[in-house]
């Protein structure tokens, strides 16, 4: 056991004990090898959204292998991924009408990324800039890296990323700085887009800004003929209270990137929206207009029958009035730190709560993290803090009961942890 070959994620060895295995998975419980049920108060990544092993999906994805595996996606398509490509269009924001499928978030931005220099240069405009917003997050690819925040976790690659420009993160009463220097970097004529996550960074710290901000941002963006891509990989699928966060912003953006809850959270899926106006300039009898893409597993099938089935849940069970009732359960419990001294910046969008930790300066912080990781842990919770940022992400299914179990542990262990420096 000790001896394992796997090689885990943003995961330090040396210093992790041995990694428990996961035996089953159920609703909003991980089950552990040693039969204990931990809540996933963070959606195993911010991926579930309904609850673990979601009936309706897990039968649709049963069905969907009586008669696919994968299947090539150049020269064919398949049911599903029509199907599946026909609800996205739907529900997304008015005005995309194209979907190209890939297999993760960040590959969804890659592709959204790509698209957006072929449109200008199919086009004939030398526009290959990327604007981004200070603390903001895409992915791990060499692309999605080069867009997102820079430090520590991707230092050592920093030589073969990409230059963008950044936008300072829009803080109340910094707003319309940051829209004068976007207007001012439109002015140079060489963005090609506004890459962004809407109205929150997730891993930057859970850090929420202003729909009015993310509204003005279009415009200008609109005004110079820049587009807007909008990565709502953590974002959508309910997880700010709408089913995507630009709603609440009232745009469309050119390009939409959706992964983590397309499926539920069952399997790795993810597809990039566009506009007509996007497509059509890839669209020419010159081949070298091909929009040149593809990942081995792109639309697999099974991954698009539980995406399909995904969109059914939405469809026939109340899942918004289980959102209401998560943001109502984080108000309350909210409220209960208000004032408190531990903790700093209490916020909330939608389904998501996050609070600061005010951990005291001094390098304590690196320590910190693991150790409240742990205490969460042996109180049966799931939740891993981002530096000193606790936040509860929890699938749709948790109960008022279990989000208020996991309040009285960051109570608990806020104090086990913090006030021992005071
Ligand atoms: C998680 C995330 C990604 C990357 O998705 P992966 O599936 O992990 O590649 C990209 N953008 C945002 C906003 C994310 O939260």
């Amino acid at each position: 056991m000790n001896h394992s070959a796997v090689w885990h994620p943003f995961t330090q060895h040396a210093l992790e004990p041995p990694m428990k295995r996961i035996t089953a998975t159920e609703g909003a419980y991980l089950i552990d090898e040693d039969g204990n049920r931990l809540l996933d108060a963070i959606s195993s990544w911010w991926v579930i959204t309904h609850g673990h092993r979601h009936p309706r999906i897990m039968e649709a994805i049963r069905t969907a292998t009586e008669t696919y595996d994968q299947i090539i996606f150049a020269e064919f398509t398949h049911e599903p991924a029509e199907r599946l490509a026909a609800g996205l269009i739907d529900i997304a924001p008015p005005g995309l009408r194209h979907v190209f499928y890939s297999d993760s978030g960040s590959t969804s931005v890659e592709v959204a990324i790509k698209m957006a220099l072929g449109y200008f240069h199919n086009r004939g405009e030398v526009r290959n800039r990327i604007v981004v917003m200070e603390g903001s997050y895409h992915g791990d690819t060499i692309g999605t890296m080069s867009a997102g925040e820079r430090g520590v976790f991707n230092s050592a690659y920093e030589p073969l990323l990409f230059g963008v420009d950044r936008l300072l993160f829009p803080e109340p009463g910094r707003e319309q700085e940051v829209l004068d220097r976007f207007e001012a970097l439109c002015r140079t004529g060489g963005i090609a887009a506004l890459l962004i996550e809407p109205l929150i960074l997730g891993a930057g710290g859970m850090k929420i800004y202003a729909a009015s901000v993310l509204a003005g941002l279009q415009q200008i963006a609109a005004r110079h003929g820049c587009l807007l891509i909008a990565d709502e990989v953590m974002t959508g699928w309910g997880r700010t209270g709408t089913m995507f966060a630009c709603e609440q912003a009232g745009i469309t953006p050119d390009i939409l990137c959706t992964s983590k809850g397309l499926t539920g959270g069952a399997l790795p899926l993810a597809a990039t929206l566009a506009t007509a106006e996007i497509f059509e300039a890839h669209l020419s009898s010159d081949r070298r207009k091909t929009f040149f893409h593809s990942s081995s597993y792109t639309a697999n099938p099974i991954a698009c029958a539980a995406a399909v089935a995904n969109l059914e849940v939405w469809r026939s069970e109340p899942v918004f009035e289980r959102i209401r009732a998560i943001e109502e359960t984080h108000r309350q419990q909210l409220a209960r730190f208000e004032g408190d001294m531990r903790f700093t910046r209490i916020r909330q969008a939608g389904t998501i709560a996050a609070l600061d930790a005010a951990v005291p300066a001094g390098g304590y912080l690196a320590e910190a993290g693991p150790r409240m990781r742990r205490l969460f842990r042996e109180r049966g919770l799931l939740i891993r803090p981002l530096g000193n940022v606790l936040y509860l992400m929890p699938p749709y299914c948790v109960t008022g009961q279990e989000l208020t179990r996991a309040y009285d542990a960051i109570d608990e262990v806020a104090s086990l942890v913090l006030d021992r420096d005071r």
